[in-house]
């Protein structure tokens, strides 16, 4: 399977084989292996570590909705693996601790109840992406719950319009990421249902629509709330000025990926 190369993990290697992709497309080979070219240090737990910002052309059905999921999918995943040894070596350090002291071993703490009312937090997802329209937003959303179907613990919510807002929020709570048209996500923003300073990974899909669609200022109050991300792609079918001066508003020295 050509996706092997671009070394991504096993999980998604495995969905993508499920889905029947056997070659990368030209603007994934492109895009993928740039997109995580800082995990090096990412791994050695740099603070600073950043990735590379990029501006991607592409054609709806040039494959371009993978080669932005499966490297943020690969990153979240990679932090998660880790996030869970270090709270497995920590129990297990407080546990043997008490041991030693002739106390029982630690028991596991019971996960809350996401559903009951009580337990209720803003969500405060690691990944975003942004969808002109709530059809592209949904098919995106779709993409990428059959990327992570080997993922056990990775939690997909998509943000629209037209949806009732009990049956969003319900789904939104622990999603690691979250694919939404602007309004209505500002919207959960504004209500405190979703903090946005989490966000390491910031995707513009078909950004020139986005901005036919009247979105520059919704854009432009995402890229503030999520002013700490490590990372912005943005994906277009033209480089025309405009998408420029959006590019140099919210990204650092993009890479151009043009295919
Ligand atoms: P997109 O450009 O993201 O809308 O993708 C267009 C279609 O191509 C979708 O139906 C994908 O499932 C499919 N696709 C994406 N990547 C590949 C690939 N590497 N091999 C075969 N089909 C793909």
């Amino acid at each position: 399977n050509g996706f092997v190369k671009l070394g991504l993990a096993k999980e998604l290697l495995q969905a993508v084989a499920d889905m029947g992709f056997t070659q990368p497309t030209a603007v994934q080979m492109a895009t993928i292996p740039k997109a995580m070219q800082a995990l090096d240090q990412e791994a050695k737990n740099d603070p600073k570590a950043k990735f590379t910002d990029l501006l991607v052309s592409s054609q709806t059905g040039s494959g371009k909705t993978a080669a932005f999921l499966l490297p943020v999918l690969h990153t979240l995943l990679k932090q998660q693996e880790e996030a869970e040894r270090n709270e497995r070596a920590e129990f297990e350090r407080l546990s043997a601790e008490a041991v030693a002291r002739g106390e029982p071993p630690l028991k596991k703490p019971k996960r809350k109840d996401p559903t009951n009312a009580r337990n209720f937090k803003a969500a405060t997802p690691g990944a975003l992406i942004l969808c002109p329209t709530r059809e592209l937003a949904q098919q995106v959303c779709a993409d990428a719950i059959d990327l992570v179907r080997h993922c056990r613990g990775l939690r997909i919510a998509n943000v629209v319009g037209g949806i009732p807002y009990q049956l969003q929020i319900a789904k939104l709570q622990n999603a690691d990421l979250v694919v939404a048209t602007p309004g209505r996500l500002l919207d959960l923003q504004r209500s405190m249902q979703i903090k946005l300073d989490q966000v390491q990974f910031l995707v513009v899909d078909e950004a020139d629509r986005m901005l036919d669609l009247g979105f520059a200022d919704d854009l432009t109050e995402v890229n503030q709330l999520t002013i700490e991300r490590k990372q912005t792609m943005m994906f277009s079918a033209t480089f025309a000025p405009r998408i420029m001066q959006l590019a140099t508003r919210v990204m650092r020295q993009p890479q151009r990926v043009e295919i």
